[in-house]
């Protein structure tokens, strides 16, 4: 399938080219023709599919078909909604590439950062808004944005909007957007709550399902190293070093756990920097600059990397921690492999942690293959691997004398004596009846 087939027009296709992409995405195969025919669109899409573009360039070609009027403030006519600052710079960004030869206004608002040049963007008119539903509801409130010229609503990564616990501000944004309009959601899973959120928001969608894990799990691989927990650090800087990796993204449970595991790996010698919802957006954007660049070599993050990060052959990914919640597994490991790349997962797992993993793996929809690494092996297997060695031994230890044990003269002796003893019988009883039938 090449992008001429989907129905863009001449513009984007050679903006598309410059780009490098040379054939459609399966998201952007399915998505971009229903979109360009004004259906709404309900897609159940993993990160790295290419679902930006799958919405982005159709509507771009929708809304750059209308004539604009010279010297009237443009009203907000798409409205895209993301869960977190990262996805809203990354989307935004990719917007802008996109509609690089389209004379749309682009304008990306997330919290973290000062109101002033947000709204002076605001103000001189925006066709396409990129937004974190925070921030939105506050620009609303001061009436920096309004919302009722809006002509498409997207959700990307509704399941984290909502997981984030948005949904007032969600239901409140949708009763400031006109009813007739088209709705296109992303998400990654198809959670309750992004079922909800399907039946108030969208009509008649055209349902897309992506559901990728297997070529997920040929492009990433995945590897499980149990070990104890206190040994986690050790093994962690040991990889890295060992192995000479560079651009590693290891993910952490909590906040508290990445500056720990940031100061470790730095004094180990390893170039790190930490990213989490606590640090300033300046530090975030400064961390994601270096790593990008690769003058640091280790960006230990929590989840909230985890979505809007766009490292384009990120070769390794390795979760420090299991996730709190099973589905940011895959968001997690789909930060590798992206855009056809291969890429390495490893997950350090303890004894803590096992049935998270069983979550994955139900998610997964396969088993994972568990290892140890060798020389961190968990006292526990140790153990059990000992005992396994003892019985092993013995059983052997057992063989080898019976191999070697001499032959009991004595027994061999009336063995043979019996045997004889029974021949002789059997001949004498042979014999008797011989005779008997002689007789008759
Ligand atoms: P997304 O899922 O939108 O975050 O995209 C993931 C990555 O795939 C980004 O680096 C995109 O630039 C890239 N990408 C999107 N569409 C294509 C395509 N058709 N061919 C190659 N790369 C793509």
């Amino acid at each position: 399938m090449s992008f001429k087939k989907l129905g863009l027009t001449p513009v984007l296709l050679e903006t598309i080219q410059k780009i490098g992409y040379t054939e459609p995405t399966s998201v952007q195969t399915q998505a971009i023709p229903a979109v360009l025919e004004g259906k709404d669109v309900m897609a159940t899409a993993q990160t790295g599919t290419g679902k930006t573009a799958a919405y982005a360039l159709p509507i771009l070609q929708l809304l750059g078909k209308k004539e604009i009027k010279e010297g009237v403030k443009r009203p907000i006519r798409a409205l895209i909604l993301v869960p977190t600052r990262e996805l809203a710079s990354q989307v935004g960004k990719s917007i802008e590439a996109y509609g690089q030869d389209i004379s749309l206004k682009i304008c990306t608002v997330y919290g973290g950062v000062k109101f002033t040049p947000q709204v002076k963007k605001l103000e001189s008119g925006v066709d396409i808004l990129i937004a974190t539903p925070g921030r939105l509801l506050e620009h609303i409130k001061q009436e920096n944005v309004n919302l009722s010229k809006v002509e498409m609503v997207v959700f990307d990564e509704a399941d984290r909007i909502l997981d984030m616990g948005f949904w007032d501000e969600v239901e409140n944004l949708l009763s400031l957007v006109p009813k007739k309009r088209q709705t296109l959601l992303f998400s990654v899973g198809l959670t309750k709550s992004v079922k909800r959120l399907s039946e108030i928001s969208l009509s008649k969608p055209k349902k897309i399902n992506i559901n990728n894990q297997g070529d997920f799990a040929q492009k990433v691989t995945q590897m499980i190293y149990v070990l104890d927990k206190n040994r986690k650090c050790e093994l962690l800087s040991f990889m890295i070093g060992s192995q000479n990796w560079h651009q590693v993204l290891v993910f952490t449970k909590t906040k508290q756990s990445a500056d720990e595991v940031g100061e470790y790996l730095e004094q180990s010698g390893l170039k790190t920097l930490v990213l989490h919802g606590d640090k300033a957006h300046s530090q975030r954007t400064k961390a994601l600059k270096h790593f990008k660049d690769g003058s640091i070599r280790v960006l230990v993050a929590t989840d909230i990397a985890s979505r809007g990060l766009d490292i384009e052959e990120l070769p390794h990914v390795i979760n420090y921690e299991l996730p709190g919640d099973a589905e940011d597994y895959v968001h997690r490991v789909g930060r590798t492999g992206r855009a056809g790349n291969t890429g390495t997962a490893i997950s350090l797992v303890c004894k803590e942690e096992k049935s998270v993993l069983k979550d994955i793996e139900k998610i997964l929809g396969y088993a994972l293959k568990v290892e140890f690494y060798e020389g961190f092996e968990t006292k526990e297997w140790i153990q059990k691997e000992a005992k396994k060695h003892t019985i092993k031994a013995k059983i052997e230890r057992s063989k080898e004398k019976k191999a070697k044990k001499p032959a009991n003269l004595k027994s061999v002796q009336k063995r043979k004596e019996y045997q004889e003893r029974k021949d002789q019988k059997e001949k004498f009883m042979k014999n008797v009846q011989k005779e008997k039938r002689g007789k008759k």
